[in-house]
C-alpha cells in the first residue's frame, strides 16, 4: 500500500496497539495492550500493532522483535503486518506539506531554552508563546515546524473519563510538528497513521490523555476522521511514577504469562475468572466473554 493511501475495508471497529520500542514490555505496557485487545476482540473488531519507532534517538535495538514476540507469547493476535513509523516518513512529510500549504503551519527558530526563559506555564512544560507566528524573525533559520492553534477548547468523548478537553491556545501553544532534529513528531505521525489505517477506537493510556485535543485539532485541520478515545488508568511504581519502558521497568516474562494477565485484567477492574485458567486459551476465553470497558475507574486527574 502506498502511504497516504487508506486501507480498503472500515470495519465497525478497529483498535490499534502502538508500542514505542524504547524497551521490554513492562506490566504498564501490557495492561494497555490488554484493554485495547479485549475492548476490539470482545466486539468482534480488529485489532492492530504499529510500532512507533519514530524517535530513533531513543529506540533500543532489539526491542521491538522483542515486544512482539513477548505478545505473541502472552496469546495476542494481530491483524495483518506490523506498520513500523520509521518508513512512514513520505506519509508525514505529505501532512505537514499540507498543513504549511494552508499557512497552518510554520517554521520555528525557537531553541528549547528560549521558550523556557519565557516563563509561560502550560499543561506539559513550558508554554510556546508565537514568537515566530508571524514569521521567523531576522537572522533565525527555521529549526522546527508548529502547527497554528486556536483559542477554542477542544472537547471529547472520552469513553472511561467522559467529558475532556483543554483549550490549546493556553495549555499548549503552537505546537511542533516536525522536530529541530528533523523527526516528525509524535503527535502528527499517530493522527496520520491513526486514518490510514483507519482506526475507529484508541484506547491508550491516561499519560496520552492531554495529547488527545492536539490530536483532533490536527485531525481537524488535515481533515481527517477523529476516532473513539478511552484513556486507561496508568500503572505506577512504588514512587507514584508512571512504569517506563526508558526507565527499564521491570519485563514482563514471557515464560510465565497467565499470572501477569490475570495481574492486568484485575487492574482493569475486570472479574477474575472463578477458578484459575489452566491455560491461556481458558484465559482469554474468559476475558473476551466478561468485558466491560465501564467498570474502569477514570484516573485521578494530574
Ligand atoms: N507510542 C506511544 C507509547 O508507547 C503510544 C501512542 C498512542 O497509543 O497513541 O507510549
Amino acid at each position: 500500500m502506498k502511504p497516504g493511501t487508506k486501507r480498503q475495508s472500515s470495519p465497525l471497529y478497529r483498535g490499534r496497539f502502538a508500542p514505542s520500542p524504547t524497551g521490554p514490555l513492562h506490566f504498564g505496557s501490557l495492561v494497555t495492550a490488554l484493554g485495547s485487545f479485549l475492548d476490539a476482540r470482545s466486539q468482534g473488531g480488529e485489532w492492530l500493532v504499529r510500532m512507533e519507532d519514530l524517535d530513533r534517538p531513543r529506540e533500543r535495538p532489539g526491542a521491538a522483535d522483542r515486544i512482539l514476540a513477548t505478545l505473541e507469547a502472552f496469546g495476542f493476535e494481530w491483524d495483518g503486518g506490523v506498520i513500523c513509523q520509521s518508513r512512514r516518513d513520505e506519509a508525514y512529510r505529505e501532512g505537514l506539506e499540507r498543513l504549511l500549504a494552508g499557512d497552518l503551519a510554520y517554521p520555528c527558530g525557537c531553541t528549547r531554552r528560549e521558550i523556557a526563559a519565557q516563563g509561560l506555564p502550560g499543561a506539559e512544560g513550558p508554554r510556546y508563546g508565537g514568537t515566530c507566528r508571524g514569521g521567523l524573525p531576522p537572522g533565525r533559520r527555521a529549526r522546527a515546524y508548529r502547527v497554528r492553534v486556536e483559542r477554542e477548547t477542544i472537547t471529547f468523548d472520552d469513553r472511561i473519563c467522559g467529558s475532556c478537553g483543554h483549550n490549546l491556545w493556553n495549555e499548549v501553544g503552537d505546537f511542533v510538528v516536525r522536530r529541530a532534529d528533523g523527526l516528525f513528531a509524535y503527535q502528527l505521525a499517530v493522527v496520520v497513521d491513526d486514518a490510514w489505517q483507519g482506526v475507529t477506537d484508541v484506547v491508550r493510556g491516561a499519560d496520552l490523555l492531554l495529547s488527545t485535543p492536539r490530536q483532533i485539532h490536527l485531525q481537524r485541520l488535515l481533515g481527517l476522521p477523529t476516532p473513539r478515545y478511552a484513556h486507561l488508568p496508568l500503572v505506577l511504581d512504588a514512587q507514584g511514577r508512571k512504569l517506563s519502558k526508558q526507565d527499564r521497568a521491570r519485563p514482563v516474562d514471557p515464560a510465565n504469562p497467565l499470572p501477569t494477565l490475570l495481574a492486568a485484567l484485575e487492574f482493569l477492574c475486570q472479574p477474575p475468572p472463578p477458578e484459575p485458567p489452566a491455560n491461556l486459551d481458558e484465559f482469554w476465553h474468559w476475558a473476551l466473554q466478561h468485558w466491560d470497558i465501564r467498570r474502569i475507574q477514570c484516573p485521578p486527574a494530574g
